[in-house]
């Protein structure tokens, strides 16, 4: 079985998107922060053996959007699955985690939401767990671009859930 699923990755600017495609991708990091303008497009297969499936992920790096409601609607259509990336070291980022989550929930209906919390490699785990009582409920996975910890299990549960 071969298909392919339109994964789009959301979040404010700096927070990390571009950074964990490339890891994810290229497995690479740079420190160097390049603004994405507009909207680019990268390809990625994974393969599922025990459901001998082939899953081209087709991963929509937007541009970052401190305001969600400013994001181009027309970049949203067609979307298997969302990635909203935020910055544990910065809580701008996530202070309005739940209503970017509903805006996204209202505009694509029933597309399912990974929230990840990137740059767990900047704060020790005591921080995690405590912004974890405050908006663990939301979060799925924290990760690290730079030291790659847990990117790949991102796009590997996204894709073995989207087969589903
Ligand atoms: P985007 O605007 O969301 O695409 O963010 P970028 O991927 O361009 O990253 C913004 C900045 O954060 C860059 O300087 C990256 O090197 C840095 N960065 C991204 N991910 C991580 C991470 O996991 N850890 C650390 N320490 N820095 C990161
Ligand atoms: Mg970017």
């Amino acid at each position: 079985m071969k298909v392919s699923k339109k994964i789009v990755l959301l979040g404010h600017f700096g927070v990390g998107k571009s950074s964990l495609i490339r890891r994810f991708v290229e497995n690479t990091f740079s420190e160097d922060y390049k603004v994405t303008i507009g909207v680019h497009i990268f390809k990625k297969n994974v393969t599922i053996p025990e459901k001998g499936a082939d899953v081209s992920l087709v991963i929509w790096d937007l541009e970052g959007n401190d305001d969600i409601n400013n994001t181009r609607l027309s970049y949203l259509l067609g979307t298997h699955a969302f990635i909203y990336v935020y910055d544990v070291t910065r809580p701008a980022t996530y202070e309005n985690l739940q209503t970017e989550i509903n805006f996204l929930k209202e505009k694509q209906k029933n597309t399912p939401i990974t929230v990840v919390g990137n740059k767990e490699d900047l704060v020790t785990k005591a921080y995690l767990k405590q912004n974890n009582d405050n908006f663990g409920s939301l979060t799925d996975l924290y990760v690290s671009a730079k030291t790659g910890d847990k990117v790949d299990l991102i796009f590997s549960n996204l894709a073995e859930a989207l087969i589903k």
